[in-house]
């Protein structure tokens, strides 16, 4: 399939656009891997790649494909909502959609995938753990609230649309995340905001504010992470100018502060805290 395919579909009725990445299909040989993450028992990931392009993003060295391409080249599984409807006569257990790349990046707005296995796993008993930075879940609200215990965190790693913007450029802006957070915290589904990484450059003014804005929304479960230094990383942040110095985000006294800070607000708030992983 060629990306002017792709300019054929539709969603809600609105044209969109041709992706701004390249897409390429990939066959999958299983719908659900098993999981080593806590909680969960198998993983579901119906893209490789994830468009949104965080700069800490450590997803190509866990499943070992090539950083540089990532977030350019977005590989859509097509055939996983078949295979689910075969695995899911079998396998039993907690499937956490989107481990290592974001279920409802923007390809997923023209492509349905992360949808259609919705639609699949809403025929089964098995619970459901979506992650995503992107408000697009709303569109699945119903879906999802359908489905054996959902569960949905969405990531929120500060307030500042600027910052947000430079470091995850194309997840939803902070206000339509916290939104989003809120929409699921009414709807009555299990919510948890992520908070990861933490980032250890912030002020604790922004921590404060980043926690309040995620308290308003009623959601009452905050997951914590920490930043996972890899080569190269730091250069990023200091070439982009978000940070002006070495060694501030690697150094784990502050790593450690920002996330009890977290901790200490959550408590302060009323939210449960955890820390992921
Ligand atoms: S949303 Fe997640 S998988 Fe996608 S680029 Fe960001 S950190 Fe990586």
């Amino acid at each position: 399939m060629t990306i002017l395919d792709l300019d054929l579909f539709f969603d809600d009725g609105e044209r969109k656009g041709p992706p701004s990445v390249k897409v390429y299909e990939a066959k999958a040989s299983t719908a659900l891997s098993k999981s080593s993450l806590p909680g969960l028992d198998f993983c579901l990931n119906p893209y490789i790649g994830c468009e949104h392009g965080c700069i800490y993003c450590f997803a190509p060295d866990v499943v070992r494909r090539q950083r540089e391409t990532w977030s350019s080249e977005v590989g859509y599984r097509s055939n996983i909502p078949v295979l689910l409807n075969r695995e899911l006569r079998t396998k039993r257990g907690t499937i956490g959609i989107g481990t290592v790349t974001d279920p409802y990046q923007p390809l997923e707005r023209l492509l349905l995938l992360t949808r259609k296995c919705l639609l699949e796993i809403a025929r089964h008993d098995n619970p459901i753990s979506i992650l995503t930075k992107s408000d697009l879940v709303l569109r699945d609200i119903e879906l999802i609230r359908s489905t054996a215990r959902p569960e949905v965190g969405v990531t929120i790693t500060t307030m500042d649309a600027d910052l947000a913007s430079r470091i995850e450029p194309k997840a939803s802006p902070p206000v339509a995340r916290v939104e989003t957070l809120r929409r699921l915290a009414d709807s009555g589904i299990e919510c948890y905001a992520m908070v990861g990484p933490v980032l250890p450059f912030l002020e604790q003014q922004e921590i404060r504010e980043l926690l309040g804005a995620i308290a308003a929304t009623g959601c009452k479960r905050v997951m914590a992470d920490r930043l996972r230094m890899r080569p190269g990383l730091e250069m990023a942040f200091l070439t982009a100018n978000i940070v002006r110095s070495k060694g501030v985000l690697s150094d784990p006294y502050r790593a450690e502060m920002s996330v009890r800070l977290v901790r200490d607000e959550c408590t302060r708030m009323g939210m449960r805290f955890e820390t992921a992983f």
